[in-house]
């Protein structure tokens, strides 16, 4: 292992790993190094969700597009299985409908497809479809099980693209062109600071921006009944009030004016529904979403019942058990989904302060070495 790059990453999220791939794609000498034994942040803790449809029109959106195509091309190389296709929106309401009528309408509609209950409870019996008043498919969604993907991302980065990694030691200062660990400097012409929700360490000294704040979410694995299996992610009315891609519609306000009469308690945490089916049949079911300055540990079941009682609304379910949970939390900026700081010449910093770095990354790292 050498000690000199043409580009040093901090951070073996996905951000890190999708700028260690562009960078090493074109013909860069790349090194990762990652604080702990495999990445435990953001990354593996999300629904291993790459979102398309109901990302925020622009930017976002069209990173989301790009970054599925290599998502698509990548897992295959990488040993990683794509575990479903597709989403399944459900407008539990007729302002949901209404929503989804006027997605399918815009340029970010693009093949997605609006379904009546009795036409999609042909293709998706998984559904309470009799509870709805429309639904929207939309073909573009790629489910991974992030926690086997992103340490089979980083060791074929490894194996096969040949980025050299350096686990278990945290970067204490980077001093261009110089990245110091307690044990080792190294030397990089270019560095990339990808630390994600650890702001407040090395990456602080380069960030000019008000500080940044965190989002904390509840997440599970749940298991339904024996055979139950999902043929698409699932979403419902309340992530047409929250996906900037509905939200930023004028008919999510109606929506939005009924859920505040209906589903108040979900609203106030933030909840709405993601539902996402792994190999071993277990759903990962989320999210809840609350404002803080730091990561919190803690689980309210308040807000578990809340995440699982939009569950039940949505699938036919015959049982439900509760396997695990966990906290996530991710950077945020109310104004912006990602932060590209480039604090010196041979410095970017970037943190993706919205919940679609999953989504997004491969794009965005195309982005900042296009521009660099
Ligand atoms: C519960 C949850 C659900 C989500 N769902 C989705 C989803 O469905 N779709 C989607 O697109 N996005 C989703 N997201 C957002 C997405 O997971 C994040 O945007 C993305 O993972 C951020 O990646 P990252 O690499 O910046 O951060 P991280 O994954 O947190 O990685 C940062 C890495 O940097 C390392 N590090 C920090 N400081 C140092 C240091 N000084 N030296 C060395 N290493 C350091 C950390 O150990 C960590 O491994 C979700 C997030 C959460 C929390």
């Amino acid at each position: 292992m050498s000690d000199s790059y043409d580009v040093v990453v901090v951070g073996a999220g996905i951000v890190g790993l999708a700028h260690a791939w562009v960078a090493s794609r074109r013909g860069l000498r790349v090194a990762v190094v990652e604080r702990d034994s495999r990445c435990m942040g953001a990354s593996v803790r999300n629904f291993g969700f790459i979102t398309v449809t109901g990302q925020g029109e622009g930017n976002t959106w069209r990173r989301a597009m790009r970054s599925r195509h290599v998502w698509e091309q990548l897992a295959p190389a990488a040993g990683i299985r794509v575990e479903h296709r597709g989403l399944w929106v459900m407008g539990r309401r007729p302002e949901a409908a209404a929503v989804l009528d006027a997605f399918a309408r815009t340029e970010m509609g693009e093949r997605c497809e609006l379904y009546t209950p009795s036409a999609a409870a042909a293709l998706a019996p998984e559904l309470r479809t009799e509870q709805a008043h429309a639904l929207l498919y939309s073909p573009h969604e790629l489910r991974v099980e992030s926690r086997q993907a992103i340490p089979k991302l980083a060791r074929w980065l490894e194996r096969e693209v040949g980025v050299d990694f350096i686990w278990n030691e945290e970067v204490l200062d980077v001093s261009p062109p110089l990245v110091s660990t307690a044990r080792r400097t190294l030397q990089g012409e270019r560095v990339v600071v990808c630390t994600g929700a650890d702001w407040r360490g090395v990456a602080s000294a380069f960030l000019s921006r008000r500080p940044l704040n965190l989002t904390n979410l509840q997440m599970m694995k749940v298991r339904a009944q024996d055979g139950f299996a999902l043929s698409a992610a699932v979403m419902s009315d309340l992530s047409l009030v929250r996906y900037r891609g509905y939200a930023q519609l004028p008919e999510s306000q109606a929506l939005l004016a009924v859920l505040q009469d209906e589903q108040p308690e979900a609203l106030a945490h933030g909840v709405h529904l993601i539902a996402v089916q792994g190999a071993d049949g277990a759903l990962v079911v989320g999210d809840s979403h609350h404002a803080g300055a730091d990561a919190s540990p803690f689980l309210q079941a308040e807000v578990e019942e809340c995440i699982l009682g939009e569950l039940r609304a949505v699938l036919n379910l015959e049982s439900l058990r509760v396997t695990e949970r966990w906290m996530g939390a991710y950077p945020v900026d109310e104004h912006d989904d990602v932060c590209i700081e480039a604090p010196d010449p041979s410095v970017r910093v970037v943190v993706v302060t919205s919940g679609t770095g999953a989504s997004t990354a491969f794009a965005l790292a195309e982005d900042v070495f296009d521009r660099w």
